[in-house]
């Protein structure tokens, strides 16, 4: 079983990996817990934060199908970081050295710690309408190739979660983890658990002894705690489980439910769960970012583009900026626009009215300098669009070329 885990642990990490380094896309977009922080501003403004998009809300759904399923096994089998956490808890014990565990009391006022973080992050993000906290965020350290607005922070708060995982089990995941306080309340109504046989069990104590979320398995009949990451670590080391059917720690639905199930179910759930969350994303692609301007009329026109420099909702507003000039290259007929901000070309759709203007009028729009004449300043256009090479720019007939200058944006 723990063989099993590890493989599904390293096959999700390469994943992040490819995502992140070979194909140099935006994690940050799949991860659930963006869906939790972006909730609030896109039921009341209709907008995702940041760079983040709506495939954050079918991640964190099939993140939460799986816990109503199998508990805390995201954590277990699927999170990096809970991986990395793993994984360097074990070179630690390899190195001979001796991780420590606390007393309960102390772990229970740990374990609180979380959901102090959670409330911080979601009240001062849902604030401000920024990711404020993803400058110290250790998953934005790991996959952001050292993002725009990365502190040095970020790199060391993985640090800590890392080194930190030598010495203590899964600390991160046990004690801070924002997500992991979404995510305990709703494990402990899973419908899997682990359950203990008292006729077999021998009263060894190994299966608590070994279980990385300090759950005294051996004194319990059902495992019900939304702690438990479903990694079957008790069932590894119990002496009465030798795979024969009378084995004292069995996993699967309550008894009356039917048989145990075997690990292989909670992989196949797993991956469905994480399968049809990208699928949903492809199959209903629903912008992060738009907006609207005047009421639209019978006929309507859409033009599709792809766009560089739309990285985050800021930028996007920006682009808004340019479709609502007010100089030569305004746009009369523009009503909305819905984009998909991130990193690199990212793609626009704008909706207008083709008796009003047309697909080069917008483009221009996008793409020269805005001359604001109240402010006597010129502010350049960061957007490039794909396949679109703007006509030389004809500063002639502009007064306030003459008396002013070229201000970058
Ligand atoms: S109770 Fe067993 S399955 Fe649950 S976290 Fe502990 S060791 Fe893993
Ligand atoms: S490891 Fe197995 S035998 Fe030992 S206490 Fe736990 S359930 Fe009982």
């Amino acid at each position: 079983m723990r063989v099993t885990r590890y493989i599904v642990q390293l096959v999700f990490l390469l994943l992040v990996i490819g995502v992140a380094f070979v194909f140099q896309g935006n994690c940050e977009r799949w991860c659930p817990f963006g869906g939790v922080e972006a909730a609030y501003m896109y039921f009341t403004e209709g907008d995702m934060l940041c760079s983040l998009g709506v495939s954050n809300f079918f991640a964190l759904g099939g993140v939460l199908v799986s816990v109503l399923l199998l508990r805390r096994a995201f954590c277990g089998y699927v999170c990096p970081m809970g991986t990395i956490s793993d994984w360097t808890g074990g070179l630690g014990r390899r190195l001979g050295i001796v991780q420590i565990r606390l007393p309960e009391n102390v772990e229970r006022i740990l374990r609180v710690l979380k959901y102090f973080v959670l409330a911080a992050i979601l009240v001062a993000t849902w604030k401000a309408g920024e990711l404020i906290f993803r400058g110290f965020d250790p998953w934005y350290a790991l996959t952001s190739r050292h993002g725009t607005d990365i502190t040095l922070w970020a790199y060391v708060a993985l640090a800590v979660t890392v080194l930190s995982s030598l010495v203590f089990v899964l600390p991160f995941c046990r004690w801070l983890c924002p997500f992991a306080a979404v995510l305990t309340p709703l494990a402990s109504a899973g419908l899997t658990r682990v359950k203990r046989d008292t006729q077999h069990c021998q009263g060894c104590e190994r299966c608590s002894k070994k279980c990385p979320m300090s759950i005294p398995v051996h004194s319990l009949t059902e495992i019900t705690t939304g702690r438990c990451l479903s990694c079957m670590s008790c069932l590894d080391v119990c002496p009465a489980n030798n795979g024969h059917t009378e084995a004292a720690l069995t996993w699967g639905p309550p008894g009356c439910l039917g048989r145990p199930w075997s690990q292989a179910a909670l992989v196949c759930v797993l991956l469905f769960c994480t399968s049809a969350a990208v699928a949903a994303s492809y199959l209903l692609p629903s912008p992060s970012f738009a907006h609207s301007r005047g009421t639209p009329p019978k006929d309507v026109a859409r033009i599709a583009l792809k766009v560089t420099n739309v990285s985050c909702r800021g930028r996007a507003n920006f682009l808004v900026y340019f479709l609502e000039r007010d100089d030569i290259y305004e746009v009369p007929g523009y009503l909305k626009i819905e984009a998909w901000p991130g990193p690199g070309t990212v793609p626009v759709e704008i909706t207008y009215d083709p008796a009003k203007t047309d697909e080069q009028v917008i483009k221009r729009a996008i793409t020269e300098a805005y001359l604001d004449v109240a402010r006597n300043e010129w502010t350049t256009s960061p957007f490039k669009i794909e396949n679109y090479q703007p006509p030389a720019l004809n500063l002639q007939g502009f007064p306030m070329w003459k008396n002013g200058g070229l201000k970058g944006s």
